[in-house]
């Protein structure tokens, strides 16, 4: 189950992008003091490349050889990681490009997708403790015993440090074992018939979250901390945000095949990783495996869950692809000036605190924000809070987030929902929509997810 940079049939370097000014501005010098031992002692050849400016690095991995580079890993917060993203999504050749393995080494304020990895491997490693990995881990993290550690890395819902989380995320990438990651396809839409269509990672976040993200943008000098102190500058200006929000629901059928096809990890590392479908009868979640509706793995797993609703026969002409657009087709969408298919909900409220949208766990390292998400689920865990809830329950809401108990609240105003795709109009007309943490046009929005089409370095 081990994935050697290369057995993906690439050299091995990895480009290892840093923006030395993420985070409190040390993310060079974290790197250069926890992880390139690491890299060495491992045997991992790496190229640094220090962005200079922001698109920097968009506009490197959009012009690249990729033939050259086992991995894209990059040392900053989720903002340079997504520059990364829609950067191998702008290539003509896109389809091979994000099959490039990512990696990501938290150097930012904003660390969702690192603290989400944490998360997930350390699940792997509890659910398999016969894994040789803990003790390797042993061997990198303080701790000597390794039981201790495998308790040390289960729940997301422990607090890590910063240092310990750039540790474990540098072991990851030791390892290198790649496995697919969700991405959705975000539609922003001043201009409905030719929208601006970015690719997501993470997140889509409006009002109270939002809001906080970028308002934060000043204390982030005080590192992860700056969302805590932005979120307790906000509650004492709550305010109502107002629009229509429509979804697109896992239905039932759907949400039966999710389950059925949940691999247990025994499964997955029991097997075989010599999957080259459609000829290998099982295939482990890590190779180059991109089943499609005609020749499917045998690993219900890995069929993507967007076909079994993307082939249904629908009333509507979904989105066509674009010409000017490189990246996957829509199925799931309308453009934006026209209503919502007619199995979409429309959520009845319009006054919101805030609507997440979220693909992993994380929000920040101490924000388990969604805790049922898995990397490649192929769900949008939709989480809104309706207007009317109090500052205090609100506050107690993000307080339980950092342990993720904050769904088992029952928080009247709260409603989580498991999402295939989704529509905001908000009617104010200036305000903050972030995606990946990062501000983007502000105007009616809409998203779907795409199943695993990425493909990261993890567990
Ligand atoms: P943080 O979590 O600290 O905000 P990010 O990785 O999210 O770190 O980076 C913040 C922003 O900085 C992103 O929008 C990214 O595109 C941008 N950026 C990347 N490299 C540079 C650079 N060299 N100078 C300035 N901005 C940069
Ligand atoms: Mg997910």
């Amino acid at each position: 189950n081990r994935v050697l940079y290369s057995e993906v049939h690439r050299p091995c370097s990895v480009m290892l992008l840093v923006n030395p000014h993420s985070g409190k501005g040390q993310a060079l010098s974290l790197f250069t003091g926890h992880v390139q031992h690491m890299l060495n002692e491992a045997g991992v050849p790496h190229t640094l490349v220090i962005t200079e400016r922001q698109n920097h690095a968009r506009e490197l991995v959009r012009e690249a050889d990729l033939s050259q580079w086992g991995a894209l890993v990059i040392m900053s917060g989720d903002g340079l990681l997504f520059e990364v993203v829609n950067g191998l999504m702008e290539r003509e050749d896109w389809e091979e490009a994000i099959q490039t393995p990512l990696g990501i080494l938290p150097g930012g304020s904003g660390n969702a997708l690192a603290a989400s990895i944490h998360h997930y491997s350390g699940w792997v490693t509890h659910q398999n403790p016969s894994v040789a990995v803990r003790h390797h881990y042993s061997g990198w993290m303080a701790h000597q015993d390794s039981n201790v550690v495998v308790r040390h890395h289960y729940s997301g819902a422990q607090p890590v440090s910063s240092e310990e989380l750039l540790v474990s995320c540098g072991f990851l990438l030791c390892k290198g074992l790649v496995s697919r990651m969700d991405l959705a396809s975000v539609h922003l839409g001043s201009s409905p018939s030719n929208p601006t269509r970015l690719f997501s990672f993470l997140s889509l976040a409006w009002g109270f979250v939002a809001d906080v993200d970028v308002e934060s943008e000043k204390y982030r000098h005080v590192g992860a901390a700056r969302f805590t102190m932005g979120t307790l500058v906000r509650l004492a200006s709550l305010r109502v945000y107002k629009g229509r929000l429509a979804y697109l629901p896992v239905d039932e059928v759907d949400g039966e095949e999710d389950r059925q096809s949940s691999v247990s990890l025994e499964e997955m590392t029991s097997v075989s990783p010599q999957c080259q479908p459609p000829s290998s009868a099982f295939c482990s979640s890590t190779l180059l495996c991109r089943p499609s509706k005609d020749s499917p793995c045998q690993n219900a797993a890995h069929n993507s869950r967007n076909s079994n609703i993307a082939f249904k026969a629908k009333n509507w002409e979904p989105m066509s692809a674009n010409a000017t657009l490189t990246g996957p087709p829509d199925s799931l969408l309308v453009p934006l000036d026209q209503p919502v298919p007619s199995d979409w909900v429309v959520v009845p409220e319009e006054d919101f605190v805030l609507m997440l949208a979220m693909y992993q766990s994380h929000l920040a390292k101490d924000l388990y924000a969604a805790p049922d998400s898995t990397l490649d689920d192929g769900l949008i865990h939709l989480i809104y809070v309706r207007a009317g809830i109090s500052r205090t329950a609100l506050l107690r809401l993000f307080l339980a987030m950092e342990k993720g108990t904050h769904l088992a609240n029952n928080c009247p105003h709260l409603v989580y929902t498991r999402v295939r795709a989704l529509r905001l109009e908000p009617y104010s007309p200036k305000g903050v929509i972030t995606v990946d943490g990062e501000v983007v046009e502000y105007g009616p929005v809409q998203a779907q997810v795409h199943g695993g089409i990425a493909r990261l370095i993890t567990r």
